[in-house]
């Protein structure tokens, strides 16, 4: 393997592969250690210049001396060329496989403690465009029956649908809370406020709504969206969910649509919903969540990934948020239920949306700033929803829904 990649090196290829060892967002020690590799963050930052200094990165990444590499790249290209070129093909795709395996293993979007990357993750998605293009208004799971699983592969159907399943799941969600006419509602980690707009127009103007988010970019986008429709009860603001402005008392619903994953305290953010919420109020949170009980070593690693992969701290189980509730001493009638059976065809729906429709993918690699690298992390995401679809199909995740209403 060594050999293969200081083939790969003094071919001039490995250019391919350094801008995804240079990633600015580099695996943290503990991915290392989990995926078993010897190879620290600090090797994979070397950033040589020049031509001859970038082919000789690869093997000074490997342990190997400058005098070694020297040689070893002068010897190499002769050995190739000797070779049949059908086995040279076949032994660069098989190493090519082989690198893109092991990258694609690393997480590269860790959530870091008091460095702001929720936002900023969201600032840069909400930039990009694209999730909003594939996703639409909302930046959550659908809610799927039989039919809308029979969409999935159906080019014509599948994007709408997509979209659809939101919509869906957002007045399931509602049912399900039991929420009345509330007058106040507060949407705790609001996107692009898809829901709170709903929510506002579909409660009219006896209600208000209000969406918070770490993302000032998110914050813009859905103020525009709100002023494009003209709905003047709905307002958006930059705030951390942990440290709310609002004062005790003051929402008749508060409503948590998959923020819970990114709260690097589950505890505290069940709190601040509480405190906020009028006596007699509803809250109801529809997080992803961890099963309960024991982890394997096997899980913990797969559970890593996800975590490190978009900015989330670490997951709880949906049962750890009905008791965090009931540990309020605020907060009564706590349901929990677990809804992977209605959610989980979007991991792989989302997919296929891309597959049916990837031209806006290849022309913003094209045309715009991010260049190529935006193929790479199509691929990126591809492997993480992937992940996310096994991950839920095992149990080792759960599609948590819990709610509970504030003792009067
Ligand atoms: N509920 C939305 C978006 C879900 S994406 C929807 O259904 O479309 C997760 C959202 O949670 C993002 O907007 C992110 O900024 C927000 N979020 C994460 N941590 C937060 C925190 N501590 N305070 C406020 N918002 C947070």
């Amino acid at each position: 393997m060594r050999l293969a990649i200081l083939g790969l090196a003094s071919a001039g290829l490995a250019d391919a592969f350094t801008p995804s060892l240079h990633a600015p967002s580099l695996p943290t020690a503990r991915s290392h250690a989990s995926l078993g590799l010897s190879t620290a963050p600090s090797a994979l930052k070397i950033r040589p210049t020049g031509r001859s200094a970038r082919s000789s990165a690869v093997p000074m990444q490997m342990g190997l001396s400058a005098r070694h590499a020297g040689a070893l790249a002068a010897v190499v290209p002769r050995t190739l060329a000797s070779q049949n070129p059908v086995t040279v093909a076949a032994g660069l795709a098989a190493v090519l496989v082989g690198v893109l395996y092991v990258l694609l293993k690393i997480p590269s979007r860790a959530y870091k403690d008091g460095e702001g990357t929720v936002g900023k993750e969201y600032d840069a998605w909400t930039e990009e465009g694209l999730l909003e293009y594939y996703w639409g208004e909302h930046i959550h799971l659908g809610y799927y029956d039989e039919d809308d699983r029979k969409a999935v592969m159906n080019p014509l159907k599948s994007s709408k649908v997509f979209k659809d399943t939101k919509y869906k799941f957002i007045e399931e969600m509602y049912k399900w809370s039991g929420a009345d006419k509330p007058a106040k509602v507060l949407d705790v980690g609001c996107g692009i406020g898809g829901t709170s707009r709903y929510l506002a127009n579909k409660l009219g103007d006896d209600s208000t709504v209000t969406g918070i988010t770490l993302s000032p970019k998110q914050v813009e986008r859905a103020t525009a969206l709100a002023k494009e429709r003209d709905l003047n009860n709905v307002d958006f603001r930059v705030m951390d969910a942990l440290k709310m402005e609002f004062e005790d008392n003051t929402f008749d619903l508060v409503w948590a649509c998959e923020s819970g994953e990114h709260m690097p305290d589950k505890r505290k953010y069940i709190e601040e919903m509480s405190r906020v919420l009028k006596p007699g109020g509803t809250l109801v949170v529809a997080t992803w969540c961890q099963k309960e009980g024991d982890i394997t070593p096997s899980e913990q690693k797969d559970l890593n990934f996800l975590y490190e992969e978009w900015a989330h701290p670490y997951f709880v189980s949906y049962e750890e948020y009905g008791r965090l509730m009931k540990g309020t001493g605020k907060m009564e009638q706590v349901r929990e239920e677990n809804w992977v059976k209605e959610t989980i065809t979007a991991w792989r729906h989302s997919i296929w949306v891309g597959v049916w429709d990837p031209w806006i993918v290849i022309w913003k690699g094209l045309t715009t700033r991010a260049g190529p690298m935006l193929w790479w992390k199509t691929i990126r995401e591809i492997v993480t929803l992937n992940r996310m679809h096994k991950a839920f199909e095992s149990g080792l995740m759960t599609y948590g829904m819990i709610t509970a209403k504030k003792t009067a």
